[in-house]
C-alpha cells in the first residue's frame, strides 16, 4: 500500500506522520529525492488503509497496488509519464526514435554515423563507451575518451545522447556527458547501481534482462522510483527462448502488458531482438503498431568492419527507409514518428 503525504508538510510533520504509522504495527518505508512525500506501508490491508486516512493528518492519498512494483504501477500513477530530454518528449505522442552505432568505436566514423542518422529522422543518438560484451578478448569500448565523442556528436547534430554505464562506479562520470543513461539488459538486477541511478537526475533507460519476466523488469524500474528518480524509460530488447535462428526473441506483447500495468514509457530494441538487420524493420513496425513509445535501432555505416553488433546493424540508408514506413504505422494509429 501507498501513502501520499501532503508535499507542503514540513520535516516534522512527516516525522510524526511516519511515528503514528508505525504505531499502527506497519513497516513504512520513505522514498527518497522528489518522491520523498511518497511512503510505502507493508503489513496492513486494504480494509486498514481507509481507516489510516481519517486517522493521520496530512495525508493526501491512499493507493492499493495488487503487485508488488507500486511506484512504477497504474494503480499509483493512471496518467502516462511524459518528460522532456533537451527537447524531445518521451512518452508523449510522438514515437521517439534513437540510432546510432553499437559501438563508439573512433571518432571521425562516430560522427559520420551521427549526422546520418539525424539526416535519417533520429531524435537521439546512441554510442556504448563501455561495452558490456560476453568475452573479455571482445572490444569493450573507448571509456571516457568515447564519451567525449559521444558530446562532439551531440554538440554538432543537435541530437542528445543515450549511452550505456556498467557499474556504480562510473555513475557519475557518465552523467555528467549523457543525457540518457542506458542500463543494459546484464545489469537490470545490478541492484547497488540502480541504487545509484535513482540518486541522479539524468532519465534512466533500464532493458529488460534477457531471462526477466515482465514482474522483475518492473521490480528494477520501482528501485531508481524508490530512490527518487521518475524519469525511467523501459526497453524491451529481447529474451532467451529455445528459438536459435534470432540471437533473442523479442517479445512483442511485452509492449501492451507493461504499458497496462506501467505508467511508464516503454521503448523497443529491435536489433538486439533479433539479432539480425533484415528482421530489424519488421519488427520495427510491429512494434509501433503494438504501441512502443519510441524505438532504439543499431545503425552503422560499415555493418561488416563493425567492432561490435555488426550483424544486427543497418546501413544508414536502411534506417532511413525504416524511419519512412514507421511514419505510415504510426499514422494508422493516431502517432506521428
Ligand atoms: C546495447 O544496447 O548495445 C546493448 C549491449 O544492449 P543489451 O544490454 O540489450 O544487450
Ligand atoms: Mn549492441
Amino acid at each position: 500500500m501507498i501513502v501520499v503525504v501532503r508535499p507542503d508538510v514540513s520535516d516534522r510533520e512527516m516525522a510524526e506522520v511516519e511515528r503514528q504509522l508505525k504505531d499502527s504495527g506497519w513497516g513504512v518505508y520513505r522514498s527518497k529525492g522528489r518522491n520523498s512525500s511518497i511512503l510505502r506501508i507493508s503489513g496492513c490491508s486494504g480494509e486498514e488503509a481507509g481507516n489510516v486516512v481519517k486517522s493521520v493528518p496530512h495525508i493526501d492519498k491512499v493507493v492499493n497496488v495488487p503487485y508488488p512494483f507500486e511506484l512504477a504501477s497504474r494503480e499509483f500513477k493512471e496518467e502516462k509519464t511524459v518528460f522532456n530530454v533537451k527537447g524531445v518528449e518521451i512518452g508523449g505522442e510522438k514515437v521517439v526514435v534513437m540510432a546510432g552505432p553499437c559501438a563508439v568505436e573512433e571518432k571521425g566514423s562516430f560522427l559520420q554515423s551521427a549526422v546520418a542518422v539525424k539526416n535519417a529522422g533520429a531524435d537521439i543518438l546512441r554510442g556504448g563507451a563501455y561495452k558490456p560484451r560476453s568475452s573479455p578478448y571482445s572490444f569493450q569500448g573507448l571509456e571516457e575518451e568515447g564519451l567525449k565523442i559521444l558530446a562532439e556528436a551531440r554538440e554538432l547534430t543537435g541530437l542528445p545522447i543515450i549511452t550505456e554505464v556498467l557499474d556504480q562506479h562510473s555513475v557519475e562520470k557518465v552523467a555528467l556527458y549523457a543525457d540518457i543513461v542506458q542500463v543494459g539488459t546484464r545489469n537490470m538486477q545490478n541492484f547497488q547501481l540502480l541504487k545509484e541511478l535513482g540518486k541522479i537526475e539524468n532519465p534512466v533507460l533500464i532493458k529488460r534482462g534477457m531471462s526477466a519476466t515482465i514482474e522483475e523488469w518492473l521490480m528494477s524500474a520501482e528501485y531508481l522510483l524508490s530512490e527518487g528518480n521518475d524519469k525511467v524509460i523501459l526497453c524491451e530488447r529481447g529474451i532467451r527462448t529455445f528459438e536459435t535462428f534470432t540471437r533473442n526473441t523479442l517479445d512483442i506483447s511485452a509492449i501492451p502488458i507493461a504499458k497496462s500495468l506501467s505508467h511508464l514509457p516503454v521503448f523497443v530494441d529491435p536489433s538486439h531482438g533479433t539479432g539480425k538487420w533484415r528482421y530489424v524493420h519488421p519488427m520495427s513496425m510491429a512494434a509501433v503498431a503494438a504501441g512502443a513509445d519510441g524505438l532504439l535501432v543499431e545503425v552503422h555505416s560499415s555493418p561488416k568492419e563493425a567492432l561490435c553488433d555488426g550483424p544486427q546493424s543497418l546501413l544508414p540508408e536502411k534506417f532511413s527507409q525504416l524511419v519512412n514506413s514507421l511514419q505510415k504505422v504510426a499514422e494508422t494509429i493516431g502517432r506521428t514518428v
